[in-house]
C-alpha cells in the first residue's frame, strides 16, 4: 500500500462505543490521563533498553532515555514525547486503534448502564490507556517513529468520533510525541506545577527521568533494587497503581531480596479486588520478568504456577540471561527455582494471614479462591498446604449465624424465592441491598476494610475433625448453587437432627476439587449425596412404632420400582429422612448431581448417574400410602408414588417435564377431594 499521503481510517466498532461513551460522559478522575501516558512511555522505554542491550540496531542510538512533558497555560496545550521504541504504521492502525481486552466489550456495557459520573481509574484496567486522554482533549496526535532503521515515521490524528488519520512525518528521532489541547473545563492540566504534582503522586518512581517544562521532577530508581526499608508505603503503593492500572492500594505485597545460590529480587502485591476481567486467564497479567533492572518479558507465565497468578509485580534476577526464547526459559533451572522459591514465600504469607490476619485472608479467598483452589488439581507438591487453606460453609455455622436450628428446614421453601440473590454470601444482607452493595464494590466505593465478616461462618478441615465426634467416621459434605437451595436439602435432614455437621460447597470450584482430596486425617470426605454413607442406626428413628414395616413396606417399595423404572438403580429404606417422605441419592459409582449439572451446562454430558431412591417408612405419606394399598386404592397409591419421585427430581433439578408433573398433582388432588 502507498502510505506517503493522508489517508482516513475507521474505529473498530466496539472501539468506537468506547470512543463515543469516553468522549461524551463526565469524569471523577480524569487526572488518570496523565499515569496512562506516562506507563505507556515507560513501557516504550523499557522495549527500546531490551533491543539495545541485546544488540539490536535502534535509530538514533545516542539518544538519551527521557520523557518530557511540555504544557503552556496560555494556549492551553499539552504534549509528552518519549525516546521508546515508537510506532510502526502497523502499530497505529492494529494496537491503537484495537480493543485489547476481552473484558472492555462487558466494561462498556457496565459504563452505559451508569448514568452517573464515570470513574476515569476505571479506563485504565482495560487497556485502553491511551484512549483516556480523550476525556480531557477534543483531538489528539501522535507523531511517532519506529526504533527500527528501516521503518518511517507517521503522524496519526483523530477526535475520536470514529475515524482517525494517518500521513507521513518528517520526526527522525525515534519515539513518540503525544500532544493535544485541553479543554476547557480541564485547563489546570496544562498547568506544570499542577502535572508536577501528579506524577510526584503516581509516577515517581519510573526508572527514566520524567521532565516537566525542562525541570526533572521524578526520584528514579527501581524500587524493587532499594532495601525494603528504605521504601514508604507511599511509593510502594504508588508502583503498585503504576504496574497494575489498579485505582485501590494493594492488600498486601512481599519485597523479597535473595542471594546466594539463586539471585533475585521481587516485589510482589495481592490486590484487593480481582480485576472484572480476572477469570478469563488469557487476560491474566501477572509478574514482569526483569534482568538487572532491564525489562524482558510482561506476563512471565514461567515465574508462578498458574493458581497463584492472582500476584502482581516484578521479579528481576541477573541469572537469567537477557536474550533467551521463551522455550529456554521455561525448562531453565534458575526459573524453576525462583518459581519454587516465589511459590513458598506466597504460601507463607497466606498462611501468616490465617493466623493474624484473617480480615485479609477472606478478602483473599472470597476474591481468588477460585483460582487458588484449582491448584489442588495441578500442584501435587503443595498440596497438602492447599487443602489446609480450604474454607467452607457449613451446616453448623449456618445455624449459629441464623439463630436459629434445622427445626425450621420444613418451613423455609416458602419463603426461599426472596433470598436466592443473597446465596454463598453468608451474611444476612437482603437481596436487594447485596445487589446495591455489590455495585459499590464494582465500582470501587464504599467498602471498608473490616466490612467483610470474619471467618467465622466458614471452616477448615482441621477445625470440622476436631470438633467431630469419636463415633463419625467421615466427612461429610453436600454442593450445590447456593445456600439457599442447599438449607432447603431432604439429604441434610438426618444431620441435623443428629447434629452432624456437613460441609456445604457453593463455589463451582468446589464440585470439582473437593471429591478429588479422598480424605483428611484418614477420614474419607464423602458426599451425602453417596447412598452408602457410614451412618449410625437412628435409636429415636427405630424407637418410632408408627412406621410401615415388613411385607407392606416390600409391597411399597414394589410399586415405587414400578413407577421410577429402570431410572433408578435401587429403591431402599432411608436412614437420613426425617421430614421427608423420599429423597434421591447417588450409587457407588454416580457423580454428584451439582458436579453432573455442570458438567452438562459445560457440554459434557457423561449422561445422567444412575440415582437410588430413598422412602422414609415413619413419614405420614408414606403410612398413609401403605394403609390405601390395603384398602384397595392401588391406583392412587401409584400416583402418588411417581408424584413423589418426580418431586425429589425436581428439587434436585432433573425434572425434564414439569407440564406432566403439575397434571399428576391435579389428578391426585381430584381423587382426594371427591373422596
Ligand atoms: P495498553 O498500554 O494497555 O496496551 P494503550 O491503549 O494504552 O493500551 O496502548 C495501546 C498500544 O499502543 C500499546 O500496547 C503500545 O503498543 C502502543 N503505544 C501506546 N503508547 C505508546 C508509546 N508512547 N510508544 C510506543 N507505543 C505506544
Amino acid at each position: 500500500m502507498e502510505k506517503t499521503s493522508r489517508q482516513q481510517f475507521e474505529f473498530k466498532a466496539e472501539m468506537k462505543q468506547l470512543l463515543h461513551l469516553i468522549v461524551n460522559s463526565l469524569y471523577t478522575n480524569p487526572e488518570v490521563f496523565l499515569r496512562e501516558l506516562i506507563s505507556n512511555s515507560s513501557d516504550a522505554l523499557n522495549k527500546v533498553r531490551f533491543m539495545q542491550v541485546t544488540g539490536e540496531d535502534v535509530q538514533s542510538p545516542k539518544l538519551s532515555a527521557r520523557i518530557k512533558i511540555e504544557v503552556d497555560e496560555k494556549e492551553q496545550t499539552f504534549s509528552i514525547d518519549d525516546t521508546g521504541i515508537g510506532m510502526n504504521f502497523e502499530d497505529l492502525t492494529e494496537r491503537l486503534g484495537t480493543v485489547a481486552s476481552s473484558g472492555t466489550m462487558e466494561f462498556i456495557r457496565q459504563l452505559k448502564d451508569q448514568k452517573s459520573k464515570l470513574d476515569g481509574n476505571m479506563i485504565g484496567q482495560f487497556g485502553v490507556g491511551f484512549y483516556s486522554a480523550f476525556m480531557v482533549a477534543e483531538q489528539i496526535t501522535v507523531e511517532t517513529r519506529h526504533a527500527d532503521p528501516k521503518e518511517k515515521a507517521w503522524i496519526w490524528v483523530s477526535d475520536g468520533k470514529g475515524t482517525y488519520e494517518i500521513e507521513e512525518s518528517a520526526r527522525t528521532e525515534r519515539g513518540t510525541r503525544i500532544s493535544f489541547r485541553l479543554k476547557n473545563e480541564h485547563k489546570e492540566f496544562a498547568n506544570a506545577e499542577r502535572i508536577k504534582q501528579l506524577i510526584r503522586k503516581y509516577s515517581n518512581f519510573v526508572d527514566y527521568s520524567i521532565l516537566v517544562n525542562g525541570e526533572e521532577v521524578n526520584s528514579r530508581g527501581a524500587v524493587w533494587h532499594k532495601n525494603k526499608n528504605e521504601v514508604t508505603d507511599e511509593e510502594r503503593n504508588g508502583f503498585y497503581k503504576f504496574i497494575s492500572n489498579d485505582f485501590q492500594e494493594p492488600m498486601d505485597h512481599l519485597h523479597l531480596s535473595m542471594e546466594g545460590r539463586i539471585n533475585f529480587k521481587a516485589l510482589l502485591f495481592v490486590p484487593k479486588k480481582a480485576k472484572p476481567d480476572f477469570f478469563r486467564t488469557e487476560n491474566l497479567k501477572s509478574l514482569q520478568l526483569y534482568s538487572n533492572r532491564v525489562f524482558v518479558r510482561e506476563n512471565c507465565e514461567e515465574l508462578l504456577p498458574e493458581y497463584l497468578r492472582f500476584m502482581v509485580g516484578v521479579v528481576d534476577s541477573e541469572d537469567l540471561p537477557l536474550n533467551v526464547s521463551r522455550e529456554v526459559t521455561q525448562y531453565s533451572p534458575v526459573m524453576a527455582k525462583i518459581r519454587e522459591v516465589l511459590t513458598n514465600k506466597i504460601f507463607g504469607m497466606i498462611e501468616y494471614w490465617v493466623e493474624s490476619e484473617p480480615e485479609k485472608f477472606r478478602t483473599f479467598y472470597d476474591e481468588f479462591g477460585p483460582l487458588f483452589k484449582s491448584g489442588l488439581n495441578s500442584d501435587f507438591a503443595n498440596r497438602d498446604r492447599i487443602i489446609e487453606l480450604l474454607r467452607f460453609h457449613s451446616t453448623l455455622s449456618l445455624d449459629a449465624g441464623s439463630g436459629k436450628s434445622g427445626a425450621d428446614s420444613g418451613k423455609s421453601g416458602a419463603d426461599a424465592g426472596k433470598s436466592d440473590a443473597d446465596a454463598g454470601s453468608g451474611d444476612k444482607t437482603t437481596g436487594k441491598k447485596k445487589a446495591e452493595k455489590k455495585q459499590q464494590d464494582d465500582k470501587g466505593v464504599g467498602k471498608k476494610e473490616n466490612e467483610k465478616p470474619a471467618m467465622e461462618d466458614l471452616v477448615s478441615l482441621k477445625e470440622y475433625v476436631e470438633r467431630m465426634p469419636d463415633s463419625q467416621k467421615e466427612i461429610y459434605y453436600l454442593s450445590g448453587d447456593s445456600l439457599e437451595e442447599l438449607k432447603r436439602d431432604p439429604k441434610l435432614e438426618y444431620f441435623r437432627k443428629k447434629g452432624i455437621e456437613v460441609l456445604l460447597l457453593v463455589d463451582p470450584v468446589d464440585a470439582f476439587v473437593v471429591p478429588g482430596i479422598g480424605s483428611y486425617n484418614e477420614k474419607p470426605l464423602k458426599s451425602i449425596e453417596k447412598a452408602d454413607l457410614d451412618l449410625e442406626d437412628d435409636p429415636d428413628h427405630e424407637k418410632q412404632k408408627e412406621k410401615v414395616s415388613g411385607d407392606a413396606l416390600e409391597k411399597l417399595i414394589a410399586v415405587f420400582k414400578e413407577e421410577a423404572g429402570d431410572r433408578v438403580e435401587d429403591v431402599v429404606v432411608s436412614r437420613r429422612l426425617v421430614d421427608s417422605a423420599v429423597t434421591l441419592t447417588v450409587g457407588k459409582e454416580g457423580m454428584d448431581s451439582h458436579l453432573e449439572r455442570m458438567m452438562k451446562m459445560m457440554d459434557q454430558d457423561m449422561g445422567p448417574s444412575k440415582r437410588v431412591l430413598e422412602i422414609n417408612p415413619s413419614h405420614q405419606v408414606i403410612r398413609n400410602m401403605s394403609r390405601m394399598q390395603v384398602a384397595g386404592s392401588g391406583e392412587t397409591v401409584r400416583l402418588m408414588a411417581r408424584q413423589l419421585y418426580d418431586g425429589a427430581r425436581l428439587l434436585q433439578g432433573e425434572l425434564e417435564s414439569p407440564g406432566e408433573f403439575v397434571s399428576r398433582m391435579t389428578r391426585v388432588m381430584e381423587r382426594v377431594s371427591t373422596k
